[in-house]
């Protein structure tokens, strides 16, 4: 079945705003799936550790036939062809990372995958981008987009 998703994408090494680039065009060129919007690219300060540079960030929507898990392979694999290297330092310098922040209306626990993201109503980062293709958006347990807007921090966060 059809889904409409949205992923999260940001990177902060080897030239992220063309790591960003990169990756959307691999999105439009996703398997069983079409590009419908995407945002502008914000730059953001880093989660996490400071002593890294600023994170280039932006959200792509989606429709896809893929099931959830087909897409976390498909995002993970877009990953691996950027240079990913998976450290222990959580949050840390990255050349590309592709979040599935949601997949339709779907709740889903399992332990490769937690979707709505964990983070992603406290992530500016990605609230910010994500109203933007999204605005009247209401998240799976009905919180509307907007009003968790309202309430973050916007901070230092610039859309280029
Ligand atoms: P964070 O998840 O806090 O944004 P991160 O994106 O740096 O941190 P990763 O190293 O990219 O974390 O991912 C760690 C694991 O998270 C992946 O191996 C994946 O199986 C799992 N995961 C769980 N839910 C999701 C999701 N919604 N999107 C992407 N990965 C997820
Ligand atoms: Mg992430
Ligand atoms: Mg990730």
């Amino acid at each position: 079945m059809k889904a409409t998703v949205y992923v999260g994408i940001g990177a902060n090494l080897n030239n992220p705003t063309e790591q960003v680039h990169k990756a959307l065009s691999k999105l439009s060129k996703l398997t069983k799936s079409r590009l419908i919007a995407q945002s502008s690219l914000y730059r953001t300060p880093p989660m996490g550790p400071q002593a890294q540079d600023d994170f280039i960030n932006a959200v792509a929507k989606l429709e896809t036939w893929l099931a959830p898990i087909e897409l976390l392979d498909e995002l993970q694999a877009i990953e691996n062809a950027q240079g990913r290297v998976r450290k222990n330092d959580r949050w840390g310098p990255r050349t590309i990372d592709l979040d599935l922040l949601l997949y339709g209306n779907q709740v889903i626990e399992t332990t490769r995958l937690s979707v709505p993201h964990y983070g992603m109503k406290e992530r500016a980062f990605v609230l910010v981008p994500l109203a933007e293709i999204a605005p009247g958006l209401i998240l799976p347990d009905n919180s509307p987009l907007i009003e968790l807007v309202k309430y973050i921090d916007i901070q230092g966060i610039q859309q280029l």
